[in-house]
């Protein structure tokens, strides 16, 4: 399996080349250059299998075996999922028969956010490719490979990345935050992970701030040559691709659940559109899934492309809402699906050539219109074929709230199950209610079966959490629902430098710090 970028000016790029340069030369995202085929019995067949035994199945569909031989490829997958701490992995729970509501819980890695599933997986493969490449070196003077990780967080992506970097050998983590605007759970997550070879830095400024830092380094060819540059945020396809199988995992529980042929809707709290759109190559490979349903806060720009095919940045910038990791201005990942579309219905060349050498030019135009108009528009027949596999819903900052609330009411029966959301999975199951007729009407039926997908423990989001419940449950103590390793975090010694929003600043502490 081959990769190529969704621009079109890049292709022919392997597995390892796609996962180690993250974005295209060309400015692009890696897709692969064809849909795997799943085997014909894979209903039956998978239908028993571990979450470790599907992800091996699944990823080596789009990883050649001449690239990670599949015993290798078992042994990093083994790791990866080794660290978290439910026997399932991610475990998908029935919280409500009478609506038929599940929760696929994502949350149970090292740092509590699904983020864990797919970057405990990728620091696993830096490893495996870095040592291989120093494996094949001919002579001690040989320059030994190197990676150099440089990204940027609001919170989650951060501690995830920590976690799955830490202690790797020839692997320097450089983690920007906005000082004082993660929550202090968030920070201490990563601060107080002292091992040599991370480093935090809380830059003086906002998290668009960071990320344009982030951008100006990798646009420093020299500079990003000269450190092996490396990136963590979702537009590494590694991040995709290891996500794609908690969709099937979730359905195959249902199924040994008792459910026969079993028609779910996923509602999947989006932000970068990453986590969705590995339900969409779940899709593509064939999963029976009923629909995708996009589910955003006030930051929709993606809801209202569905609404009405047109994706525009909105005017306020971003909001701030109780869902802090789904605050995005446009979605990073949605060039990816974008590029299906374009290929899918917009594109016309008479030969499969001609339409893939369209689609990059369709996007490289969009992507262009975005920075300078602020917009892109796509056709009608788009918009229909996209909104018989999406739909798409926003859920306001006082629905999430009221949400939590609801849940956590709940006394518990044979029917109902009382159970604490976090903020961003709220968003998800409010439109889970709320949607009901819509997506009713729009499948024809309406004995379906609704998955919102948990994307993390509601004790790293106490504050949403605390307002929420407080007047009701004035009681409400977070403390005994902390996990293990939250108890006293704040007390433990941090590490992490303070530096201004200066591109500079950041380049000299990255030189200084990173191993040579
Ligand atoms: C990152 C994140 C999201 C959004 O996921 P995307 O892949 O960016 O759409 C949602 N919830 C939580 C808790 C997250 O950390």
């Amino acid at each position: 399996m081959h990769y190529r970028s969704t621009r079109g000016k890049a292709s022919g790029y392997t597995f390892e080349e796609a996962v180690m340069t993250g974005l295209a030369s060309d400015g692009g995202l890696f897709i692969p250059n064809e849909i795997p085929k799943l085997p014909s019995d894979f209903l039956t067949k998978w239908k028993d299998y571990s979450f470790a035994q599907l992800s091996l199945e699944i990823l080596s569909l789009f990883i050649d075996e001449t690239e990670i031989p599949r015993a290798d490829l078992k042994k990093i997958i083994d790791a990866s999922y080794s660290t978290f701490t439910n026997k399932d992995i991610v475990p998908s729970v029935q919280i409500d028969k009478e609506s038929d509501l599940w929760i696929l819980e994502l949350f149970h890695g090292p740092t509590f956010a699904f983020k864990d599933v797919a970057l405990q997986f990728l620091g696993n493969l830096f490893e495996f490719f870095l040592k291989r490449r120093n494996s094949q070196r001919k002579a001690e003077s040989d320059p030994v490979h190197r990676l150099t990780i440089v990204g940027a967080t609001s919170g989650d992506t951060g501690g995830a990345a920590i976690y799955g970097l830490k202690g790797k050998e020839n692997v320097s983590v450089f983690i920007l935050h906005p000082n004082n605007r993660v929550s202090p759970i968030q920070k201490a997550q990563m601060t107080t992970v002292l091992d040599d070879n991370i480093h935090n830095v809380a830059v003086e400024g906002t998290f668009d701030n960071c990320q344009d830092i982030v951008k100006a380094l990798f646009g420093r060819e020299d500079f990003r040559i000269k450190h092996s540059l490396g990136a963590i945020n979702s537009i590494n396809w590694a991040r995709i691709l290891a996500q794609i199988v908690y969709y099937f995992h979730c359905y195959f529980t249902i199924v040994r659940a008792g459910r026969v042929d079993p028609k779910i809707v996923f509602f999947t709290p989006t932000g970068n559109f990453g986590d969705i759109l590995a339900g969409h190559y779940a899709v593509k490979l064939g999963l029976p899934v009923s629909k995708l349903v996009v589910s955003t806060n006030s930051n929709n720009i993606v809801d209202r492309f569905f609404k009405t095919g047109k994706y525009e940045k909105g005017v306020e910038g971003v909001l701030e809402t109780p869902s802090p990791a789904m605050d995005i201005l446009i979605s990073s990942n949605f060039e990816r699906f974008c590029w299906y579309i374009a290929y899918e219905c917009e594109a016309t060349g008479p030969t499969e050539e001609d339409r893939i050498s369209q689609a990059g030019q369709i996007i490289s135009k969009w992507m262009d219109d975005l920075k300078s108009t602020g917009k892109f528009e796509v056709s009608e027949a788009s918009l229909i074929k996209a909104r018989k596999e999406f739909s798409s819903g926003t859920t306001s900052d006082d629905q999430t709230i009221k949400t939590i609330n609801k849940y956590y009411k709940i006394k518990d029966s044979d029917s109902k199950k009382n159970y604490l959301l976090d903020p961003h999975t709220a968003v998800g199951v409010n439109l889970a209610n709320t949607m009901r007729d819509e997506i009713s009407n729009e499948l024809g039926y309406s004995d379906y079966i609704s998955v919102c997908l948990s994307t993390a423990h509601p004790s790293k989001f106490v504050e949403a959490v605390e307002k929420s419940l407080s007047s009701d449950f004035p009681e409400f103590d977070i403390n005994p629902l902390l996990p293990q390793q939250f108890v006293g975090i704040l007390q433990k010694e941090q590490r992490c430098e303070y530096l201004p929003n200066d591109t500079d600043a950041i380049a000299k502490f990255v030189e200084s710090k990173a191993q040579y």
